[in-house]
């Protein structure tokens, strides 16, 4: 049979969109396979939709297989399936009038200017079967509907220049009794697409849960004499590239742990195993499925970037999409999908969608909720856990009030003693000594002097040792009215003092004066640690103000060291050994500006590891005062 060849030219929108996709897709320009699987994927369902209707009675094979095959000698990569088809009518209908509407705004918003700032938004926009052209200079569409007709050959080049052939004798070579198949004929900029991994890459990216089976197959791939090796077999498209029933589709309680696992393992290409993971399911109004996992962090060095993949229909849209997940949740590792989200979506969609805000508003609760349920019915695991989980639920308290609000009663602070406790059991136990303050340390070792001072007084001291700690007492501050952090060093705690005389000693103040850092402030108490001449503290806002400086380099002075101008030397009047120099104020002038000396530099010493030059003269003013002995 002849064929019969009409030649035709798409409409004036197309003129404009070729070039535009060549321009402004380029950066992604893989999502061409996404958009032509998806739309074969779509196709089979229609079709099995119509069937399971009982609307395409001469249909007995039921659909379901899709195939990318690539052909690297004839630069093509076709895609096929065993779908609904076209009809001559539709593929006029749908493919050379394609409705353009959001193609048009896109065009309308985008012409013009200069470069692409962010070719995210654009990738997003997507224009379906006509991203194909980012890669190809023709492109054929070879189609017969389930209704019946003849097979229709449509070629169109990347001028927008097609020529469509009714009754197309060639169709079997392609698709079966009905279906669709799409040859790309690949240009120069889609080049990497003929490599077999680099093409595998993108289909694992975008339709590893596809709802359709998925055969991926090398024309090219030298013939293996024997066909036991596993690659061999995918290459001979045996087995499906995709997993139509991916575990988020389950029902929570049909999935076993060693399932969830598996899944991670699979997805993240994470060997270690997840805390713990949550299945969501939200139905009606909010309808979306997911799961997230808190990914173990191996050292505090880790990335802590997480990954949440979002889907529409079980196709990959797009990683870590900040406008539909909170974002100190994409420290999480995990899938999500929202069927009712546009497949194209645009960040400008996400962020007024009220929608979106309410998945994004459910996750939280949901993650709270199984923080919360875990703190209360395994609190040894929990505690077992806090270690890891404490930056991201820090971060998340930090980040967003709701959910600061809802898991605050299981926020954990780890005791200088051993052992954890929430911030009231904290402040219960300390009642009797101090009302609503917590003691806390930055550095254990370097801090001890304080620590032990305190512990020996009873009072319990929490370790806050991680950057993000600091700013994170602030939060808690904020949420907890009239709670203080204090750091150890930051005061002389009440129950540390003693009542008697605090009076200032003869000499003292003046001898300090000369020998501590300029700015040093001194204050006389009596403690009840007799063997403790002196403390230094800075205040904690003063402290933390610096600290704030310092995170934001906004000190600039190379070598600014704390304490600052805030520092307060606190002389123990209590102390024999002030006593003893304040004697020698008076009988051996040079001999108590030596012991003063070493008095500032060993409180010193208890507050922060020394500089440099302060060590050196610390030791060699040490070896002076052996020698007088
Ligand atoms: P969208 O998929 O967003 O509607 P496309 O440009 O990708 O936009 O496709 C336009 C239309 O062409 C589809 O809506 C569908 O009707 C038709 N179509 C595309 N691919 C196929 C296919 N493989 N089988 C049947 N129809 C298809």
């Amino acid at each position: 049979m002849e064929n019969k060849t009409e030649h035709g030219g798409i409409s004036i929108e197309l003129e404009h969109i070729f070039p535009i996709i060549k321009k402004w897709l380029y950066s992604e320009k893989e999502i061409f396979l996404r958009e032509i699987v998806s739309n074969a994927c779509d196709a089979v369902t229609k079709l099995r939709r119509l069937i399971s209707l009982g609307e395409a009675k001469n249909i007995d094979d039921a659909p379901g297989k899709i195939k990318v095959e690539l052909n690297s000698d004839a630069k093509t990569i076709t895609v096929s399936d065993d779908g609904i088809g076209m009809s001559e009518g539709e593929l006029r209908k749908y493919i050379c009038n394609i409705a353009l509407s959001g193609a048009l705004d896109f065009i309308q918003k985008y012409e013009g200017a200069e470069d692409s700032t962010d070719s995210g938004i654009i990738g997003h926009f997507g224009l379906g079967f006509y991203s194909s052209f980012m890669v190809s200079d023709t492109v054929d569409i070879i189609t017969r509907s389930y209704s019946g007709g003849p097979a229709v050959k449509w070629t169109c080049s990347d001028d927008g220049e097609f020529d469509i052939i009714q009754d197309f004798d060639g169709a079997d070579d392609y698709i079966g009794e009905h279906g669709t198949a799409v040859v790309m004929h690949i240009n120069d900029e889609g080049e990497e697409f003929l490599s077999s991994y680099r093409l595998r890459d993108v289909l694992n990216k975008y339709c590893a849960f596809m709802p359709v089976e998925i055969y991926f197959e090398d024309a090219c791939a030298p013939v293996p004499e024997e066909t036991d090796n596993e690659e061999n077999k995918d290459d001979k498209a045996e087995t499906p590239i995709n997993d139509i029933h991916p575990l988020w589709q389950k029902n929570p309680s049909e999935c076993t742990d060693e399932e969830y696992t598996a899944f991670y393992r699979k997805v993240f290409a994470d060997y270690k195993e997840p805390l713990f993971k949550i299945h969501l399911k939200a139905d009606y109004p909010l309808n979306f499925k997911g799961i997230l996992y808190f990914p173990r962090i191996a050292s505090e060095y880790d990335s802590l970037e997480g990954q949440v993949k979002l889907y529409c229909n079980q196709v990959f849209i797009a990683d870590n999409i900040k406008e539909v997940i909170p974002e100190y949740l994409l420290m999480l590792k995990g899938v999500l999908d929202c069927p009712d989200l546009p497949l194209n979506v645009s960040r400008s969609y996400l962020q007024n969608s009220g929608y979106v805000a309410k998945i994004s508003a459910h996750i939280t609760k949901k993650v709270a909720d199984k923080l919360n349920s875990m703190f209360n019915s395994d609190r040894e695991n929990f505690e077992s856990l806090w270690n890891e989980l404490k930056t991201f639920v820090e971060y998340g308290c930090m980040r967003d009030s709701k959910f600061c609000e809802r898991v605050k009663g299981s926020v954990l602070y780890e005791k200088c003693s051993g052992g954890f406790a929430t911030l009231e059991e904290y402040l219960e136990g300390a009642a009797e000594k101090h009302e609503k303050k917590v003691y806390y340390t930055t550095d254990k070792t370097a801090q001890s002097k304080y620590i032990s001072m305190l512990s020996k007084e009873g009072i319990e001291v929490v370790i806050l040792d991680k950057l993000i700690d600091t700013q994170f007492i602030n939060t808690v501050e904020a949420a907890n009215e009239g709670v203080k952090f204090c750091r150890v060093d930051a005061e002389i705690a009440d129950v540390l003092k003693e009542d008697g005389d605090c009076t200032e000693i003869p000499g003292i103040s003046d001898i300090f004066g000369k020998v501590a850092k300029e700015g040093t402030k001194v204050e006389f108490e009596r403690f009840k640690d007799e063997s403790t001449p002196a403390i230094l503290h800075v205040s904690e806002d003063s402290r933390r103000f610096e600290d704030m400086m310092k995170l934001y380099r906004m000190n600039g002075v190379a070598g600014m060291q704390m304490p600052g101008s805030e520092a307060t030397l606190t002389v123990n009047t209590a102390s024999p050994l002030i006593a003893k120099l304040s004697e020698k104020c008076e009988s051996d002038p040079d001999l108590a500006e030596k012991m003063a000396k070493q008095i500032y530099t060993l409180c010193l010493l208890s507050q922060r590891k020394l500089e440099s030059d302060e060590l050196c003269s610390l030791l060699d003013d040490s070896f002076g005062l052996l020698e007088l002995l």
